[in-house]
């Protein structure tokens, strides 16, 4: 009866008897929920602090689940990363972000806006089909090169980076941009970074966090926009929460910043009212 009495619970909530079972279930529902269209793409503006406009947006990936209800890609990444499954998600987020981004381009008065980012994972950087899957969905929706902007971690690129070179070489000559993301958590040295085909530096949501607190993450997010402009690179900081971040990286002539302060990530037509209403 004790035996019985077990196996019920595993049957009722396998997760909480052993995390492996859980975790393969959720590569199960995720292979299932990628071929059911239950994923979404929500996108974040990012302002030019210069002009104060929209200069672009990120796409960021949400999982709208049947009985979970809408999941984040904390609850779903990195199991996607491990499994492979994030090769078929991928190449999903970036069909959907051009296709988006080519309608915008479309819309009389541009829309919200046309620069598009899209997030690429550590394995999609190495899968060889990579470029030409990028070539094709741009050419396939019409998107100009140019308004398409790679966004890639620091981790990333320095797990193999002489490979990484290579692979940002080729995406550099379809015409895209390309962002290195979360930068300061890992261990790029400056030697690599100017070794990469770089257009922009993406200084990291902790550092930016601290900036206005912290006198070591003020000297921090200070050297990232110096380092980024004596690349010849655009300085974008990401998790920008309040007023006083905002006006401490202006002062800092940062060019770009994303965060809560501006705007979540919306929904298209909830992007398109935030726009409307500025
Ligand atoms: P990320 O690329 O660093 O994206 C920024 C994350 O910070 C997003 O979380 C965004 O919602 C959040 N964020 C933006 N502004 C603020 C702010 O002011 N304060 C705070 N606390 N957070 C802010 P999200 O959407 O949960 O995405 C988490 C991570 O998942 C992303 O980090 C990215 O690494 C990954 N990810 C998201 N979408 C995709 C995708 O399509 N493909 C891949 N490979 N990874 C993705
Ligand atoms: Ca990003
Ligand atoms: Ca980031
Ligand atoms: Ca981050």
């Amino acid at each position: 009866a004790k035996a019985r009495g077990r196996a019920r619970v595993e049957l009722h909530d396998p997760d909480v008897v052993d995390p492996a079972v859980g975790r393969l279930r959720l590569i199960g529902e995720l292979r299932r929920g990628i071929a059911e269209g239950e994923l979404r793409v929500h996108y974040q503006p990012r302002m030019d602090l210069r002009g104060d406009r929209v200069a672009g947006v990120e796409a960021l990936v949400r999982w709208q689940h049947p009985e979970r209800g809408l999941l984040q890609p904390g609850d779903f990444i990195d199991v996607a990363e491990e499994s492979g499954l994030v090769r078929r998600l991928g190449a999903w987020v970036l069909d959907s972000a051009v296709a988006q981004g080519a309608a915008w381009a479309r819309t009389a008065g541009g829309g919200p806006t046309t620069e598009i980012a899209v997030n690429l994972s550590t394995r999609q950087l190495g899968d060889p089909d990579l470029v030409p899957l990028v070539a094709e969905v741009l050419d396939r929706h019409g998107l100009d090169p140019a308004l398409l902007t790679l966004e890639v971690t620091e981790t990333a690129l320095m797990e193999d980076p002489d490979a990484a070179a290579a692979t940002l070489r080729a995406l550099k000559a379809l015409g895209v941009t390309l962002a290195v993301d979360d930068f300061g958590t890992g261990y790029a040295s400056l030697t690599y970074l100017q070794r990469f085909p770089l257009d922009e530096l993406k200084i990291d949501r902790s550092f930016v966090a601290g900036l206005t607190e912290s006198r070591g993450d003020a000297a921090i997010v200070a050297t990232c926009v110096h380092l980024a402009h004596s690349l010849g690179l655009r300085a974008v900081a990401e998790g920008v929460e309040t007023p006083d971040q905002r006006r401490a990286l202006e002062d800092l002539d940062c060019d770009m910043a994303q965060g809560y302060h501006y705007a979540r990530p919306l929904p298209v037509d909830e992007l398109d009212r935030w726009c409307a209403a500025r």
